[in-house]
């Protein structure tokens, strides 16, 4: 067995052990992951940085807003991410860049996170909510998808071990940007989903923001019926039991935050073009 082979098989090692170790004493408040993880938090940042620049250089599809020009918006995401940086839920807060950037395109109700921590809001989303609690909600539920490394267990369950060998051997050494390239086409499971959804409670939960925003969205998806709900919510949960999970959770924490922040919120959307 070469080294590298045995780190691998180390690795698996742990994943079995941690998957055992989720089965037996799951916290609570701190769910596993679901599923292993073969990539490593530096290979996050890679990704994230790749799929940043890609997003970025292509001002056709994606117009981002100049921070510059744009600047009160940006203020106004920049405090409300920071405030969940504080509160000391997110493993990797002083980690990743959590850099923010908001897309012009009024009829995408959608937002994402890339690996590492690179989020976008597109503008749809900020003029379809109605308050920063709301949007809260959804940056948490962003968030938790990079903080909880959901992007590259997903790979790990895609690419296989072969693959992920020769990315770290440095055999494959254009794999890496091959893989970012296809990032966006990726779509979350269901577990994922549920995970950033109790992940974005407990963000929210030590703050002045009510911790089952999130929820609030479903019910609007819930209330339009027959339309079709946003691409980022296409392929998840129902959006009666994620409300029903969100609210349990929040319960369970004794969460008690209330602030809805409207007018801050009309002054965010007042910024935008
Ligand atoms: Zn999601």
């Amino acid at each position: 067995m070469t080294p590298m082979l045995r780190r691998i098989g180390l690795w698996m090692g742990i994943g079995g052990l941690l998957i055992l170790t989720d089965c037996r004493k799951r916290k609570k408040e701190d769910p596993q992951p679901p599923g292993i993880n073969l990539f490593t938090v530096e290979d996050d940042l890679k990704l994230g940085a790749q799929v940043g620049q890609q997003i970025e250089s292509n001002p056709q599809q994606y117009p981002i807003l100049d921070s510059a020009q744009y600047s009160v918006a940006y203020a106004h995401l920049y405090r409300m991410r920071d405030s969940l940086l504080r509160t000391g839920k997110l493993q990797y807060a002083d980690r990743f860049p959590w850099r923010i950037r908001i897309i012009r395109d009024d009829n995408t109700l959608n937002a994402f996170c890339a690996p590492g921590g690179y989020i976008y809001f597109y503008t749809g989303i900020i003029k379809y909510l109605n308050n920063e609690a709301e949007l809260m909600g959804v940056l948490g539920h962003e968030m938790a998808h990079a903080d909880r490394r959901h992007v590259t267990q997903l790979l790990t369950q895609a690419y296989g071990v072969q693959t992920l060998l020769n990315l770290i051997t440095g055999n494959n050494p254009g794999l890496l940007g091959e893989i970012a390239s296809n990032l966006l086409l990726l779509s979350f499971s269901r577990d994922h989903e549920r995970d950033a959804d109790a992940h974005s409670v407990i963000y929210l939960c030590p703050t002045s923001y009510p911790a089952d925003a999130a929820a609030q969205f479903f019910t609007y998806i819930q209330q339009q019926g027959g339309t079709r709900p946003p691409a980022f919510l296409s392929t998840h949960p129902d959006p009666g039991e994620r409300i029903r999970n969100i609210r349990t959770k929040a319960q369970e924490l004794n969460c008690t935050g209330n602030q809805t922040y409207d007018a801050r919120y009309a002054q965010l959307k007042a910024s935008l073009p």
